[in-house]
């Protein structure tokens, strides 16, 4: 099957003081039509670059400089910005931690929703009013008349993220990416935030890609889940593959740093070591200088990635993982 997103060896460079940092280095992902797929990996990973990539919003000091996005089979790197408007808020939607990012604070909430239908798909008059009241129904937000004449400010956070994804999914979005939707909400509000996406992505089949730092919204929303580092994805599993056999060093460090895990109390177990520095081209793997694993192999050259049913992995150890070194090592000669 032609998977709905398909972004292959997509490479973003930033400028930062004369020198160009590689912040998405070769990332390659896809997203199946109705799927979830989680990105995942620490802040400034490039999670949140490769999703402003797709929608070809960018700040100004970034440049995509290589590679493909594929949005049922439309290319859209390189498409004209003209071109890219009719996709996006149409065809692909973003929404965000901070809902004021989407947000006009000077605008009614009930005129932008509207908006995107007035301009994709031509609403107007009852039918434009008759829509916006059925999002805003569709997102549980109550008193629908009265939100519609409402000002973002009057909204709680929780309602404003409503809000947001009402416009988000207005025109019926083949994906929606999610970049950390809930991380600013309340553990009640979070679940019912995930449960509404989980909800919307039932009736309109849309795929989904959601970036979260958070574990346990993985367990909760993911089909998939792709591990990123210093710019590059480095795992790649089935969720349940992901939770019960997680191979590369970096994920299971991830698992390691998990809050459940550390005794009440006691600081959280910090991942130790630098993420490099992304202004020069990749030597080895970029894991090394963290890696309890690493060898002389590691830092001379750089790791392939290797797949197999479904899950893969960017390590020298392979899909084997850490487990079959340790075996090896303590194996009597
Ligand atoms: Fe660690 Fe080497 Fe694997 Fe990188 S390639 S994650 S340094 S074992
Ligand atoms: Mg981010």
């Amino acid at each position: 099957t032609v998977p709905l997103l398909e972004i292959q060896d997509l490479r973003v460079h930033f400028n930062a003081a004369g020198r160009a940092l590689r912040a998405v280095d070769g990332v390659s992902l896809t997203v199946a039509p109705g799927e979830t797929v989680a990105l995942v990996g620490e802040s400034g990973c490039g999670k949140s670059v490769t999703a402003l990539s797709v929608m070809r919003l960018l700040p100004p000091a970034a440049r995509i400089v290589g590679g493909s996005v594929r949005l049922d089979g439309t290319e859209l790197m390189g498409l004209p910005e003209v071109a890219m408007r009719r996709v996006r808020g149409a065809r692909v939607a973003m929404i965000f931690q901070e809902p004021m990012t989407s947000l006009n604070p000077v605008l009614t909430i009930g005129q932008q929703i509207a908006e995107p239908l007035v301009r994709h798909k031509g609403l107007s008059g009852a039918a434009l009013s008759a829509r916006v009241q059925s999002l805003l129904e569709a997102v549980n937000l109550p008193d629908p008349a009265r939100i519609m004449r409402a000002y973002p400010h009057q909204l709680s956070g929780g309602m404003k993220q409503r809000a947001m994804m009402a416009m988000a999914v207005a025109c019926e979005p083949r994906l929606l990416i999610a970049d950390e939707p809930t991380t600013a909400l309340d553990v009640t509000i979070q679940a019912q935030v995930l449960a509404l996406m989980r909800d919307l992505q039932r009736t309109t089949g849309m795929g989904l890609l959601f970036i979260t730092h958070d574990l346990g919204v993985v367990a909760q929303m993911a089909d998939r889940v792709a591990v990123m580092y210093a710019g590059e994805v480095v795992e790649s599993a089935p969720r349940e593959a992901f939770f019960r056999a997680p191979r590369h060093p970096y994920t299971r460090k991830l698992f390691a740093s998990l809050p459940g895990r550390s005794r009440r109390g006691e600081p959280l177990a910090m991942i130790p070591g630098m993420v490099p520095t992304l202004d020069r081209p990749r030597v080895g793997c970029r894991f090394a200088t963290r890696c309890e694993f690493a060898w002389d192999r590691c830092r001379a050259e750089t790791p392939a990635w290797v797949e197999a049913g479904g899950h893969g992995v960017r390590c020298h150890l392979g899909l084997a993982g850490p487990a079959a070194q340790q075996a090896a090592a303590s194996a009597p000669t």
